[in-house]
C-alpha cells in the first residue's frame, strides 16, 4: 500500500488506503470534463460563492482540519492553524478578486477592435508534496475553481488524510461534483492521467526529481505544466544590517515546519563584521527550541514528516562532515519516539563538497562568511536553483538594491518569507518554472483567447492580413 498516514510523533500506522482503480480515474476525467463543458456557461458569480463558504468551513473545522495534517506529517499544532487560516484567506481572495482578475483585457490594434479573453482550458491534475499539506492544495485549487478549471488531485503518499479532509470540505461547500477529486494514484496513473485528452494541464510541487517525469510526461503530451520544485535559497546579511532585527526572524526562516519549506533559508551568506556574532547568537537560537509532541503549545520543534526523511537529512549531513564541513552545532540525537532531528549549523563548506550544491530538507542551517557585497550576491547565485531569498541591510533601498541582483523568483528585504495570494509564487532554474497565485498563477491554465472584431472587411488595409 503506497499511500499511508504513520504519525510522525508516535511513529503509529493509523490508515493505509488502497491506489485508485481504472474505474476511479475513469469517472474522474468523466465528471471533471462535464463540469468544465458547464461552467463554460455558468456564471463566475456562483463559484465565488462556493469560494467563500469554502473559506468559511476552513475556519470553522480550523481545529480538526489541523489535527489531521498534524497525525499526516506532524506540524506543530498552531503552524498546522496558521496554514489553515492561510488557505482561508486565499480562498476568500480568489473569491473576491477572481472576477476581475478575468476580465478582457482590450488591445490597442490597427486590426480592429481587439481584446483577449480569459477562458477555462479542461481538467487540471495536481501533484502536490507534504509539507503544506492544504496550502499547497490551495494554491492550485482557488485560482483554477474560479477560472473554472476543474481539478483532480493526486496528493503526496503520506498525507492521504489530509487529501481527503480537503476533498470532503469542498463538497461541503457545495462545489459541484467534479470540483476537485482526490484520486490515490500511483506513478504510472499519473502519466496515464496527463495523457488523457480530457486534461489540459499538470500543476506540480515538489521535488527536482518528481518535476522532471512529471514535466516529462507534461512534455510528451503537449499538455502546459508548472513546476514548483525545491530551493537553497540564500539569506544575505549585509555590513550594515541591524543583528537584533536579523535575529528576530533567524530561528523562525530555519527552523519553522522542522525545517521543511522550500523556501526556508538554507544558506545564511554573512559579512565577515557580523559572521562571529551572527553564529553565536544562531546557535543560542537553535539550542533554546523544545522537542515534543506536536500537539502540545509548549512544543517549539517538531518531528520531521517521516523516518524516509530524517534519513535522508542524516546521510547528507554526515557526507558534509565527511568532505570537510565544520560541525559547529547539533547533530545529536533527541531521545524522543518520532522523528526529531536536533537543529544543525555547518559552516566552512567549500564548494567541491555536495553540501554546497544539495537542497537540506529539515532544520540545518549552512552559513558562509563572505568579504564583500558583490561577493555575498556572487555566493547567492552560485546554485542551480532560485526559488525565494532574503536580504538584510541597514536600509530598504540598500537590501532593494542587491536583492534585485539574486537570481530568484521571489526576495524578501528586512523581513521574512510572506506568501499571501495576491503575491506570485515561484522560482526560475531548478526550482521551477510558472508561478501560482496572483494574476500569474490564476493565467496558468487559461486560454488567453484573441478575438478581432469588425462590422465588415476593410479591404483597402491589408497590412498584415495572414491568407
Ligand atoms: P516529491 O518526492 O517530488 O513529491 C512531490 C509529489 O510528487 C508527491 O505527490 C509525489 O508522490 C509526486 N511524485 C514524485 N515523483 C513522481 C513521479 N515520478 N511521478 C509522479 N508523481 C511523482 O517531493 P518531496 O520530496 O516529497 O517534497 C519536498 C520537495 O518539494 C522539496 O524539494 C521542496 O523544496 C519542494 N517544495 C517546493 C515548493 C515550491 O513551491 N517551490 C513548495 C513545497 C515543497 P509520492 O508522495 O507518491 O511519491
Amino acid at each position: 500500500m503506497a499511500y499511508q498516514t504513520v504519525n510522525p510523533y508516535t511513529n503509529e500506522v493509523v490508515k493505509t488506503y488502497p491506489d485508485a482503480s481504472s474505474d476511479q480515474i475513469e469517472s474522474a476525467l468523466a465528471s471533471g470534463d462535464k463540469l468544465y463543458h458547464e461552467w463554460r456557461h455558468t456564471d463566475i458569480q456562483s463559484r465565488a460563492e462556493t469560494l467563500h463558504r469554502i473559506a468559511a468551513l476552513m475556519r470553522k473545522h480550523e481545529d480538526s482540519l489541523a489535527k489531521t495534517m498534524v497525525i499526516d506529517m506532524g506540524k506543530l499544532l498552531r503552524e498546522a492553524k496558521g496554514e489553515v487560516e492561510l488557505c482561508a484567506i486565499i480562498a476568500d481572495y480568489f473569491a473576491d478578486h477572481g472576477a476581475d482578475m478575468l476580465k478582457p483585457t482590450p488591445i490597442k490594434s490597427g486590426a480592429g477592435d481587439a481584446w483577449v479573453e480569459k477562458h477555462a482550458t479542461g481538467v487540471v491534475l495536481m501533484v502536490e508534496p507534504w509539507n503544506f499539506p492544504y496550502y499547497q492544495i490551495m494554491r492550485v485549487f482557488a485560482p483554477n475553481f474560479i477560472v473554472g478549471n476543474p481539478m483532480i488531485l493526486k496528493h503526496a503518499a503520506n498525507t492521504p488524510g489530509s487529501a481527503v479532509a480537503f476533498e470532503q470540505l469542498v463538497k461541503e461547500a457545495g462545489a459541484p461534483e467534479g470540483s476537485l477529486i482526490n484520486l490515490f494514484l500511483n506513478y504510472d496513473q499519473v502519466g496515464t492521467v496527463i495523457a488523457d485528452p480530457r486534461v489540459q494541464g499538470v500543476a506540480l510541487t515538489g521535488s527536482e526529481r518528481g518535476g522532471r517525469a512529471v514535466a516529462a510526461a507534461a512534455g510528451e503530451n503537449l499538455k502546459k505544466s508548472t513546476m514548483e520544485l525545491g530551493g537553497m535559497d540564500s539569506f544575505i546579511v549585509l555590513p550594515d544590517a541591524n543583528m537584533d532585527e536579523v535575529m528576530k526572524v533567524t530561528r523562525q526562516v530555519r527552523l519553522y515546519n522542522a525545517g521543511q519549506v522550500c523556501t526556508s533559508s538554507k544558506r545564511f551568506i554573512v559579512a565577515e563584521n557580523l559572521y562571529d556574532e551572527f553564529l553565536k547568537r544562531l546557535g543560542q537560537e537553535f539550542a533554546s527550541v523544545k522537542p515534543g509532541d506536536p500537539l502540545d503549545d509548549a512544543t517549539t520543534l517538531a518531528p520531521m514528516s517521516s523516518a524516509k526523511a530524517k534519513h535522508k537529512l542524516q546521510q547528507q549531513v554526515d557526507e558534509a562532515i565527511e568532505n570537510g564541513a565544520n560541525l559547529y552545532q547539533g547533530n545529536q540525537p533527541i531521545d524522543l519516539p518520532g522523528q526529531f532531528f536536533e537543529p544543525t549549523i555547518l559552516t566552512d563548506i567549500k564548494p567541491d563538497n555536495p553540501a554546497y550544491s544539495t537542497e537540506m530538507f529539515g532544520p540545518v542551517a549552512q552559513v558562509y562568511k563572505v568579504a564583500t557585497e558583490q561577493e555575498a550576491i556572487d555566493l547567492a547565485n552560485d546554485s542551480q536553483f532560485g526559488l525565494g531569498g532574503i536580504v538584510f541591510a541597514g536600509s530598504k533601498e540598500h537590501g532593494a538594491k542587491v536583492a534585485s541582483q539574486v537570481e530568484t523568483g521571489m526576495e524578501f528585504v528586512n523581513t521574512f518569507m510572506y506568501t499571501l495570494p495576491e503575491l506570485p509564487f515561484g522560482g526560475v532554474k531548478k526550482s521551477g518554472y510558472g508561478r501560482e497565485m496572483s494574476t500569474l498563477g490564476l493565467e496558468a491554465f487559461v486560454n488567453e483567447e484573441l478575438i478581432v472584431a469588425k462590422d465588415h472587411p476593410e479591404l483597402d488595409n491589408l497590412a498584415g492580413a495572414l491568407f
